[in-house]
C-alpha cells in the first residue's frame, strides 16, 4: 500500500492516467476515446466516447459470480416485514419493472419521478430506469403537494412512480394522495401514475386512464427481460433536486460513467467494502446519500445492500444493531443525528449485540460534534467512527479518510483530508485571497475540473450551473459555499455555510422556500426564516412573522392561532421536514439600509449569541424587540 499523499498526487498532476485506472473497476461495452474532456470550463465530460451502463454494472456483470449472494436485503420495523433479494431475484425484478416502465412508455432519455418509501420496488424502479436509460429523479417522501409539483415542473416527466403509504414511527405517512395534490398543481402532470399499493392505506381513488395499479402491470411482465440500453458516458443518469439560496430548486444533474467509476472506486478506497460484505446505509433514497450508498455503491461493488424503512429506536435502540449482528454488515453509513437520537437511549442496546465485524461507521451530511462521535466509538469498540464531507453536488466525498489507500489518524471535529480527485483550496471570503497559512478561515472552493460523479450541469440550465456555483469569486472555482479551516496536516474542519442555507438533520433547507410558502398565508406581511443551533438535530427551522394586522401581536391566543397555522402552511406546502420547530410574531423584522433581512441578525439572536458588527441595520430596534419577544417565550423553540 502506497502513501495517500502519493495516491492523492497523481490523481491531481497525471487525471487522466488516474482515472483511466479507476474506470477498470466497472465494465465498458465500448471503451471510452478520451478520459477527460475539459474543453469548456467548468464544464468537464469523462470517459468520452465511453458506453455503458449503471444498471449492467449494479447487477447483470455479478450473475456470473454471485447470483445467489443476497444482493438486497430490506427490512422494515414499521411493517414487521424482511425481503430478501440474490443478485438473480434482483435481476429478475429488475428485468420485470423495466418491462413494466417500457409499456408505459418510458424511454430512453424520459425523466420518471420516484415519489417512493423505503421499500424495495423503490430499488427495482431506479435500477429499471438505469437499465432503460431513463432518467430518474427521485423526490424526498418528506416533501409535500408544492415542492412535488415544483420538481415535477422542472423535470416535465413521462410518468410518476408512487406508493400509497409509508410509514414512519407506527403512523402511515400517505404518498398518493399527495401526488393527486401535486399532479392538480402541477403544469407539466405525467400522463401516467404508477401505484404501488402495500395495503397502507385505503380509499384514495385510482384515476381511470392515469393510474396503473403495479401488482397488475407486473403480473403481465413477469419474467420479461429487457436488454440494457448503452450510454455515453455523459448521458444523465439521475436528477436530484437540492436546495440553495433562491425560492426554486436546482436539479442536480449525474452523469453515467462517471459517476459510475467515482462510487466504484470510493467504495474501495473510501468505504473499503469487499465484495460479498454486507453494507447498511441508514438512510433515505431521496437523498444524495440513498443514491450513492444504498443503491449504487454497494451493487457496483457487489456487496449486499440494507434497505432499512423506520427509526433507529423503534422497536427499541437495538433494531439497527441487531441488522448489523444478523447480516454480518461490515460498512455502515448514516448521519450524526441519527447517531445522537440514540444516544439519548441506553447504550447497552447496542452493546447487547455482536457489532464485532463493523469495521467502519461513517458519517455525513451535518457537523460531527465531539462529544456525539467519542459516545458511539465507545459504544462500538470494534469499530473505526469516521466522518466524511460532502454535498449532494458532489455524489462522493470531497472530504474525508480514505482508510483503503492509507489509514491516517482521525481528528475529532475534522472530517479529514482533500480526496483523490478534488483539488480543494480556501479562498477569503471578501478578497478571494487564497488563503495558505494553517488554521486560518477561508470558503472552501474546488478547482475545476470536477472529479467524475459530481454534478455535470444543473438540469435544463447550463446558465445556473456556472452562475450559481463558478462565479463567486474573480476566479473559476466551484464554490461549496462551505467556511473551513485546514491545520498543518492538511485536515480540515468545516466551520459552516456562508450563504443561508439551512441544515436539519443532514437535510438540506432554502431559507427562500420556506419564506415563500409562509408568506402565501393570508395574515402574514413579512417573514424572516433562520436555522437555529439544535442539540439533536444540528440546526431546526425558526419563523419570524409580522402579521398583516398588528392587532394579532396584541392578544396570547390570536398570536398562538396564527403561529400553528404558520407552521401547517409550511407542513401542508413544503411537507414535514421544513416545517418550522417555532414561530414567532414580530412587529418588525430587522433590515439593512438598502431592505435586505438581516436574517444573521436574527439567527445571533436567536442564538443568543452577539450580533457582531451591524452597523448597516436601518432599525437596530427591531432586533432588540426580537430579543425581548424570544426572552418573553421563554427557553427552547
Ligand atoms: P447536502 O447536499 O444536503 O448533503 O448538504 C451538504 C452540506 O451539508 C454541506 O455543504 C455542508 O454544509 C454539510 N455537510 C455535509 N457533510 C458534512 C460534514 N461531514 N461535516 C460538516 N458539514 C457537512
Amino acid at each position: 500500500m502506497g502513501s495517500y499523499e502519493d495516491f492523492y498526487r497523481r490523481s491531481l498532476d497525471q487525471p487522466e492516467a488516474f482515472w483511466a485506472e479507476q474506470a477498470r473497476l466497472i465494465d465498458w461495452e465500448h471503451p471510452f476515446e478520451q478520459v477527460l474532456d475539459a474543453s469548456r470550463p467548468p464544464f468537464a465530460r469523462w470517459f468520452v466516447g465511453g458506453r455503458t451502463n449503471l444498471c449492467h454494472n449494479a447487477v447483470d456483470r455479478h450473475l456470473a459470480t454471485r447470483a445467489h449472494q443476497p444482493a438486497l436485503v430490506f427490512e422494515s420495523s414499521e411493517t414487521d416485514e424482511r425481503r430478501q433479494y440474490t443478485y438473480a431475484q434482483l435481476h429478475a425484478e429488475v428485468n420485470r419493472m423495466a418491462a413494466m416502465l417500457r409499456a408505459l412508455g418510458v424511454a430512453r432519455g424520459d425523466r420518471v419521478i420516484v415519489y417512493m418509501p423505503m421499500v424495495p420496488e423503490a430499488v427495482f424502479t431506479l435500477l429499471a430506469c438505469a437499465r432503460l436509460g431513463a432518467i430518474h429523479s427521485v423526490v424526498f417522501g418528506g416533501f409535500a403537494a408544492h415542492s412535488l409539483a415544483v420538481r415535477i415542473d422542472d423535470a416535465r416527466p413521462a410518468l410518476l412512480v408512487t406508493a400509497d403509504a409509508g410509514m414512519r414511527a407506527g403512523k402511515v405517512v400517505p404518498y398518493k394522495p399527495l401526488v393527486d395534490e401535486a399532479l392538480t398543481l402541477a403544469r407539466h402532470p405525467p400522463a401516467q401514475v404508477l401505484v404501488f399499493d402495500r395495503g397502507l392505506v385505503s380509499g384514495s381513488p385510482f384515476i381511470p386512464g392515469r393510474d396503473v395499479d403495479f401488482a397488475t402491470l407486473g403480473r403481465e411482465h413477469e419474467g420479461a427481460q429487457v436488454p440494457v440500453t448503452w450510454l455515453e458516458s455523459s448521458e444523465p443518469s439521475y436528477i436530484l433536486y437540492t436546495s440553495g439560496t433562491t425560492g426554486r430548486p436546482k436539479g442536480v444533474q449525474r452523469d453515467t460513467g462517471g459517476y459510475a467509476v467515482a462510487l466504484a472506486a470510493s467504495m474501495r478506497h473510501i468505504y473499503t467494502g469487499q465484495p460479498g460484505e454486507a453494507m447498511f446505509t441508514a438512510s433515505d433514497i431521496g437523498w444524495v446519500v440513498g443514491h450513492s450508498y444504498i443503491v449504487y455503491g454497494p451493487l457496483l461493488n457487489g456487496m449486499t445492500t440494507v434497505l432499512y424503512e423506520g427509526l433507529p429506536i423503534r422497536p427499541d435502540a437495538g433494531v439497527w444493531w441487531r441488522l448489523v449482528e444478523q447480516l454480518r454488515v461490515s460498512v455502515m453509513f448514516t448521519s450524526p443525528t441519527a447517531i445522537r437520537v440514540l444516544k439519548k437511549q441506553d447504550a447497552a442496546f447496542l452493546k447487547r449485540h455482536d457489532t464485532s465485524h463493523l469495521r467502519y461507521l461513517f458519517l455525513a451530511g451535518e457537523p460531527l460534534d465531539a462529544p456525539t462521535h467519542a459516545w458511539i466509538s465507545d459504544a462500538l469498540p470494534s469499530t473505526q467512527v469516521l466522518d466524511n464531507y460532502w454535498q449532494t453536488e458532489t455524489g462522493w466525498p470531497i472530504l474525508g479518510p480514505c482508510p483503503g489507500v492509507q489509514a491516517r489518524p482521525r481528528k475529532l471535529g475534522s472530517p479529514g483530508t482533500a480526496m483523490y480527485g478534488y483539488r480543494v483550496k480556501l479562498l477569503d471570503g471578501l478578497s478571494g485571497a487564497e488563503v495558505t497559512a494553517p488554521n486560518q478561515k477561508g470558503v472552501l472552493v474546488i478547482e475545476p475540473p470536477l472529479p467524475p460523479g459530481c454534478l455535470s450541469t444543473v438540469w435544463g440550465d447550463d446558465a445556473r450551473f456556472v452562475s450559481t456555483y463558478f462565479t463567486s469569486f474573480e476566479q473559476p472555482v466551484y464554490n461549496t459555499f462551505d467556511w473551513a479551516t485546514r491545520d498543518e496536516d492538511g485536515d480540515y474542519f468545516i466551520l459552516g455555510r456562508t450563504d443561508d442555507v439551512i441544515n436539519v438533520a443532514g437535510h438540506r433547507l432554502g431559507t427562500r422556500e420556506i419564506e415563500e410558502a409562509i408568506s402565501g398565508h393570508p395574515g402574514v406581511a413579512e417573514v424572516a426564516v433562520v436555522g437555529v443551533k439544535d442539540e439533536l438535530k444540528g440546526q431546526v427551522v425558526m419563523a419570524f412573522v409580522v402579521p398583516k394586522d398588528p392587532a394579532r401581536l396584541q392578544r396570547e391566543e390570536d398570536r398562538a392561532v396564527l403561529e400553528r397555522e404558520v407552521m401547517d402552511t409550511v407542513g401542508r406546502t413544503l411537507g414535514a421536514v421544513a416545517r418550522p420547530a417555532g414561530v414567532l410574531l414580530v412587529a418588525h423584522l430587522p433590515k439593512t439600509r438598502s431592505g435586505k433581512l438581516l436574517r444573521r441578525g436574527i439567527q445571533a439572536v436567536a442564538e443568543g449569541r452577539e450580533t457582531g458588527d451591524l452597523t448597516t441595520i436601518e432599525d437596530p430596534g427591531a432586533l432588540e424587540a426580537i430579543q425581548a419577544a424570544l426572552k418573553a417565550r421563554g427557553p427552547g423553540v
